[in-house]
């Protein structure tokens, strides 16, 4: 484990041409202090945790001290917000620090958010708020832990930096970790301000970097269609995890949409507690654009946009084609998920009705998504049967859950898994613990009193959610009726 001092950093997106993005420095955040650091994350960079904890990384990260290693720069990208093209985007209020090279020749990304004003800060102060950087830490550990891909959160740092919202709230900053800050919205900004040569190079820059092996193929054009191909796949990889642990994100902009399909910008998503399809997480979503049901069709409809700005780079019909390559992916990766969810080892057509008719009766009696396949996993075969009893906190009417535990119990006889190994699967693909949007809430209302204990109790039981932690065990449960109705909006 290494010092701050010993990283390795190779800034290869600051070396690209100026249309990328401008150097800009941090602007200082007044007395910061360390809210929390994630070791699992310190880990991915080989750096000692307990770093986090001095006053050099405290002052570097809040723009307090230098580290001429790193060279910032906000980057510049635009996107599609809300189905709008919007040309001002850009690191508004985030910077990519520098780039680590480990070990390994990992290379990672640190990135602030919250860090002040650039010049894509447009009416915006350039900072974030201790609320939504502690909702974007355990969110990204959350996602982490479910093993969905995600851009990770080293720590959080605060300060008695005043911040405008609603009301005043503390500055805080986020240090963002991930394998690449890039978006759709990069290679839009340069298909739509015609910087053509700019595109290519950023093409050129994310196979270099992201997709080596492609660089292998001789052919530009069938370079970049594996491109894209990938950059569909990872996509559709993404929103089959999503749609199965029940995570809405909430701001599907084009801007935030991953290029490595890494869940992207943490603002006002939600998990699902009762299951309900039309689940709109952000309040100021007001037609329900992004609600937990439509992301599939939305991830489609950011692809044909990514995949319209390629154009000077692709023969349309490259495009087309890997368009129509996301449904039958996304179908495969969800419905292997949903089976595993079910202990099911064998494809049967009569599947698709088993699955019907759970959603139905989970949709129309309101049951907690994540409770029920996790108290499901663990019910042996005989029991099946006679066990509606341990759903009665869930299910208002028990009656029809026991037709469908019947019609489980009968599919179960057909497949060749054993019953302590389809148990086993259930438990490692039912996860206990979810960030629910009370217990994130809470975390954050304690630390906004200067008291940190439940976002490190959180984060402990997010990391490994699929285990049991009985001292947390009331993390699990169902969400008071207060926590299902709190309403989260993009102000943050
Ligand atoms: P978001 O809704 O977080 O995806 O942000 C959309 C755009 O607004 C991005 O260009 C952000 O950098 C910018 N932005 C969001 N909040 C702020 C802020 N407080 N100050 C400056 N820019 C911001
Ligand atoms: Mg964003
Ligand atoms: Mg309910």
């Amino acid at each position: 484990m290494k010092k701050l001092t010993e990283l390795v950093f190779n800034n290869t997106y600051s070396q690209l041409p100026a249309a990328f993005g401008t150097p800009i420095k941090p602007q200082p955040l007044d007395d910061p202090f360390l809210v929390s650091v994630n070791s699992k994350v310190s880990e991915l960079l080989e750096l000692d945790p307990e770093q986090a904890r001095t006053e050099y990384f405290i002052n570097l990260f809040t723009g307090n001290d230098d580290y001429p290693v790193m060279s910032p720069i906000a980057m510049k990208y635009t996107g599609h917000q809300f189905g709008q093209y919007n040309p001002d985007l850009g690191d508004g209020r985030g910077l990519l620090l520098g780039e680590v090279l480990t070990s390994s020749g990992q290379k990672w990304d640190i990135h602030l958010k919250g860090s002040g004003l650039t010049p894509y800060s447009r009416q915006g102060d350039g900072r974030a708020v201790l609320r939504s950087s502690i909702r974007e830490y355990l969110a990204s550990a959350a996602m982490a832990g479910l093993g969905i891909k995600t851009t990770h959160a080293l720590a959080v740092l605060s300060s008695n930096t005043p911040v405008f919202r609603e009301t005043i709230e503390r500055g805080a900053t986020l240090i963002r970790v991930a394998e690449s800050h890039l978006r759709f919205g990069h290679f839009e900004y340069f298909f739509y301000t015609q910087q053509h040569a700019e595109l290519k190079i950023l093409a050129d820059y994310l196979i270099t970097h992201h997709f080596p092996e492609i660089n292998e193929q001789k052919n530009e054009a069938s370079r970049y269609s594996q491109m894209f191909h990938n950059i569909v796949r990872l996509t559709a990889e993404m929103i089959a995890d999503w749609q199965a642990v029940g995570f809405a994100h909430g701001v599907m902009n084009t801007d935030n949409m991953s290029i490595l399909g890494l869940t992207f910008d943490y603002g006002p998503y939600g998990f699902l507690d009762d299951y309900e399809p039309g689940f709109i997480c952000n309040h100021s979503d007001y037609s329900g654009r992004y609600a937990f049901n439509q992301q599939p069709n939305i991830a489609l409809w950011n692809l044909s946009a990514l995949g319209y700005a390629l154009t000077p780079l692709l023969e349309k019909n490259d495009i087309d084609h890997a368009l129509e390559s996301y449904q039958p992916l996304l179908q495969k990766a969800y419905s292997e998920k949903m089976r595993k969810k079910l202990g099911l080892k064998e494809k049967m057509e009569q599947d698709t009705l088993l699955f019907t008719n759970l959603f139905d009766l989970m949709r129309t009696q309101a049951v907690d998504y994540t409770l029920f396949f996790r108290t499901m996993s663990s019910i042996p075969h005989a029991e099946l049967k006679t066990s509606s009893h341990l759903f009665q906190s869930l299910y208002k009417d028990l009656t029809p859950l026991e037709v469908w535990l019947s019609l489980y119990a009968d599919r179960l006889e057909k497949d060749s898994l054993s019953d302590t190994d389809r148990l086993e699967l259930m438990r490692t693909s039912n996860p206990k613990y979810i960030l629910r949007n009370y217990l994130a809430q809470q975390a954050i209302e304690q630390a906004e009193n200067g008291d940190f204990t439940l976002v490190e109790q959180l984060l402990t039981v997010l990391q490994s959610p699929f285990d049991e932690h009985p001292k947390f065990a009331a993390f699990a449960e169902q969400p008071p009726e207060w926590g299902k109705t709190l309403e989260i909006s993009c102000s943050s």
